[in-house]
């Protein structure tokens, strides 16, 4: 495929431009952006309960003109909506906005996926108002509602039903503590252990009982140690589920469910979270119990951020007047990764607060309150100059192709 000669320096001059562009278009939208934002914070609903969200943001895309499909991949609260200039057709680029909406449990939007749904939703209006308004580029816009980010991993079976067949390139904006262009996650596998043992009297016959809460404890304890020999990147980090039922009954049941992450997948699954289940045989031999290990939910992958769109991202991070860092700071998981596995695809993060980490009520508060606008904006802008861009240059397309190919 060949690539236009020295395109990134023509880029270089168009993205202040596409995003000043972008930025008029979303003027108008801003005040329904804010209040979708508002509202999705007012009512958090967590993973495959988002039936509040997934209603707002496909009516407001309907309103918009969309052709919106509800449900999607038997999720109830997923939406798929389509839009495309007149003369698009299949050979045309199609480029997909993933939303999400989820909460977390207990502290709300601590992620800001309110956020990303208003980001996503105003680059979707505002590139479709300037394709509209100015004729000529071909374009198939998907706006993809993924519900269930948080510990589901939403997008797989989405992925698996052919969400992303005919996409050329996805991208979606998150909050978080740094302007980052192209970042980047880890990979994760989420394994839910079960101990189970023999219940007994605590203190008139300890001795007929097998502790299933020991069982879990010498597991901690054995990962705890295990740490020390695993890459510096690797996270492992777990959470008692059932520690039995009252101090004075020998557990019968005790239960974890733990987090193991890599940035290198195929060491994570070859090799790291074969040893942390190590760790739960280990425990269960050394105490008599038995013990059961699934992965009920599919495995995150690595972000892969493809270097094309990175590019353009970064330029248009800079024309909003926000400074990208090239090297973030450590990221948790995300079920882009798999996307960006299947299609070039960008998930660049927005300073909500500096210095303020999602996963926190601070973090929940902010994602609320008057500093969403700002970050609402700028995503969505930066979304639209980069889907403008690349509508109306093939060879973005192809370039993007290229460097994921490689
Ligand atoms: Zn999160
Ligand atoms: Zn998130």
């Amino acid at each position: 495929m060949t690539i236009a000669a020295q395109p990134a320096d023509l880029r270089e001059a168009d993205m202040p431009a596409f995003v000043e562009e972008a930025r008029r278009a979303l003027a108008e939208h801003m005040p329904v952006l804010s209040d979708v934002a508002a509202d999705l914070h007012a009512h958090p609903e967590i993973r495959f309960t988002e039936f509040h969200a997934a209603q707002r943001l496909t009516a407001e895309l309907e309103r918009a003109g969309f052709d919106v499909q509800r449900g999607y991949a038997g999720l109830e609260t997923a939406f798929v909506g389509r839009w495309s200039t007149p003369d698009a057709t299949a050979q045309t680029t199609t480029i997909a906005v993933f939303l999400e909406y989820d909460a977390l449990e207990g502290i709300g939007h601590a992620c800001g996926h309110n956020i990303i749904a208003a980001a996503g939703l105003g680059a979707a209006l505002a590139v479709k108002d300037r394709l509209t308004a100015e004729g000529g580029a071909r374009a198939n816009l998907v706006v993809v509602g993924s519900p269930g980010e948080e510990g589901a991993a939403g997008k797989v079976p989405m992925i698996e039903h052919g969400v992303l067949e005919g996409v050329d390139l996805a991208m979606m904006i998150h909050p978080g503590a740094e302007d980052v262009a192209g970042s980047t996650s880890l990979s994760r596998v989420a394994l839910d252990v079960e101990f189970t043992g023999r219940a007994s009297h605590a203190a008139a016959h300890p001795e007929r009982g097998i502790n299933a809460l020991d069982a879990a404890t010498l597991a901690l304890s054995a990962i705890g140690l295990l740490r020390q020999q695993l890459p510096d990147d690797s996270r492992v980090h777990a959470i008692v589920t059932d520690g039995g039922q009252a101090p004075n009954i020998i557990p019968e049941h005790a239960a974890l469910r733990v987090f193991v992450r890599s940035q290198d997948r195929d060491e994570l699954l070859g090799s790291i979270v074969p040893r942390v289940r190590a760790c739960f045989e280990g425990a269960a031999i050394a105490t008599g119990c038995q013990v059961l290990v699934e992965e009920r939910t599919p495995a995150y992958f690595s972000l892969r951020p493809n270097p094309t769109l990175v590019g353009l991202a970064e330029q248009a991070l800079v024309a909003l007047g926000r400074e990208p860092v090239r090297a973030p700071e450590m990221a948790g998981s995300t079920d882009m990764g798999n996307v960006s596995l299947v299609v070039p695809a960008i998930h660049p993060m927005l300073t909500l607060v500096p210095d303020c980490s999602p996963h926190t009520c601070e973090f929940a508060d902010a994602a609320g309150g008057d500093a969403a606008a700002a970050v609402i904006e700028h995503g969505a802008a930066l979304l639209a100059a980069t889907a403008l861009a690349a509508f109306r240059d093939d060879t973005i397309v192809a370039e993007a192709k290229a460097t994921f190919a490689g």
